[in-house]
């Protein structure tokens, strides 16, 4: 503990050890004055909650916060854990591989995890994808997807197909390319307009199939035929754009418009992947394969950061028939071994678990729970797919007041923007679940 407590908390001075223990205020205290947090301002405005530990679905904090002091995750860390936090079988893929190697350059190197991984995921995702670049993050992963089908044309001596055609309320990532083809609006990077590379927009789409949004993807498609490398979308659910869902057979007129007129199709799958929909993944709701697909977030059961752009042997025999015939990217933790031991560990479990039933217990449930709010002032609609449940305002959330409307009955949620939405491990109880829809009620009542 520090020696000088009426001192206002600080990093040790230079050379000095860091304080092994820090009381919750200390670590708020230091949180505000040195961290960023995602889409944060600096100095931070608000306090964030400090979690101690985790497992199964709920997060344990440092302090009671409106007289709880564990909460019950609505949210699986942004998509990403699946099976819940501390489980046993991941935590004992992650410590056989510490054991081995937790990393090694993967230029010249190879290793089972990686290539174990790459084989189940070519295993599990539509044919023809049978190629896999193991990434960083998501965000990375989007980057890769764009290097490949600008290259393949590249390759192919087209070199003015390079433009990328998405539909609006999408969200590709925070770096440069997956930003300039998240929503251009409604996003959160209207900042960059006229900075960031100029991409072609259709409208969003609507929620049902309609043929004249469908002639409208089309013709845009047709039109831009010479300049585009790629369309890329979320297939069947666009997720931080703005949580919306479409009819799949949009992939369809996707998949059709793109063959018809030379461009590659690009399936973002990384919030969609891994069951969440109700497929394993959403281009199997449309029987749909891209010549591309980013896969990230459950990846690894949200335990560390790794994601994977998967190609087709089309676009990798394009890009090695050029005048530089190799795909120049290559992180430093590229292939991550302790990273891949864990995501192969994690998508084991899910497959040898009955996902689909468990997805489907948590549509209903979400569903059940989730009616009533569409009874609130304020609530525009209420929508659930799979484990996915949305309650859309009619105005923008109040996040501080929502977050601790949920608190309060033991949930943890992040609205933003109009929505109050939730997508739980697949791991969650009946009665967590309730609770769960009863947070998101509540905080949609206050938010
Ligand atoms: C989260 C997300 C990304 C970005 O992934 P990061 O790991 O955060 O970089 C890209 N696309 C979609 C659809 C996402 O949901």
């Amino acid at each position: 503990m520090p020696e000088h407590s009426d001192r206002p908390a600080g990093p040790a001075g230079p050379g000095q050890p860091a304080r092994a223990v820090y009381s919750a205020g200390e670590l708020l205290a230091l949180d505000r004055a040195h961290v960023w947090h995602p889409y944060g301002p600096m100095p931070g405005r608000t306090d964030p909650l400090v979690v101690r530990s985790a497992s199964g679905v709920r997060l344990r904090l440092a302090e009671e916060t409106e007289g709880r002091t564990e909460l019950i995750d609505g949210m699986s860390s942004w998509w990403s854990a699946v099976h819940g936090y501390n489980h046993p079988v991941l935590n004992a893929a992650a410590t056989a591989q510490l054991g081995r190697m937790s990393h090694v350059m993967f230029g010249g190197l190879t290793h089972e995890p990686a290539v174990r991984l790459a084989a189940r995921l070519v295993e599990i995702t539509p044919e023809p994808l049978r190629h896999v670049f193991l990434c960083d993050s998501g965000s990375v992963s989007v980057e890769v997807a764009v290097k490949m089908c600008l290259q393949y044309w590249r390759s192919l001596g087209r070199p003015a197909k390079r433009r990328m055609l998405t539909w609006r309320g999408g969200y590709h990532g925070d770096t440069w390319q997956p930003m300039s083809v998240c929503d251009p609006e409604g996003g959160m990077h209207g900042l960059w307009q006229g900075v960031l590379p100029e991409q072609v927009f259709a409208p969003a789409p609507p929620a049902d199939f309609e043929e004249s949004y469908a002639d409208g993807l089309r013709e845009l498609i047709a039109r831009h035929a010479d300049e585009l490398a790629a369309v890329i979308v979320e297939p069947v659910v666009q997720g931080a754009g703005g949580m919306r869902f479409h009819s799949p057979a949009y992939l369809r007129v996707l998949r059709e418009a793109c063959d018809e007129h030379d461009v590659l199709l690009v399936f973002d799958e990384i919030a969609t992947g891994f069951g969440r929909t109700g497929e394993l993944f959403a281009a199997d709701h449309a029987g749909v394969a891209p010549d591309v697909m980013c896969l990230g977030k459950a990846l690894t059961g949200g335990y560390l950061t790794m994601a994977a752009t998967l190609c087709t042997p089309r676009v990798a025999d394009g890009i090695s028939r050029g005048e530089v015939p190799v795909l120049a990217h290559g992180p430093t933790f590229m292939g991550n071994p302790l990273a891949a031991a864990v995501a192969c560990a994690s998508v084991d479990l899910l497959l040898e678990r009955d996902w689909r039933q468990e997805v489907k217990r948590m549509e209903t449930g979400l569903r059940e729970g989730l009616a009533p709010a569409s009874e609130l002032p304020g609530v525009r609609e209420v929508r659930v797919l799979g484990g996915i449940g949305v309650v859309q305002l009619d105005h923008q959330a109040d996040m501080a007041a929502a977050t601790r409307a949920a608190v309060r009955e033991g949930v943890w949620l992040r609205p933003f923007r109009d929505l109050v939405y939730v997508m739980p491990p697949y791991v969650t109880g009946e009665d967590d679940l309730a609770a769960v829809c009863r947070g998101v009620v509540a905080a949609a009542a206050a938010g």
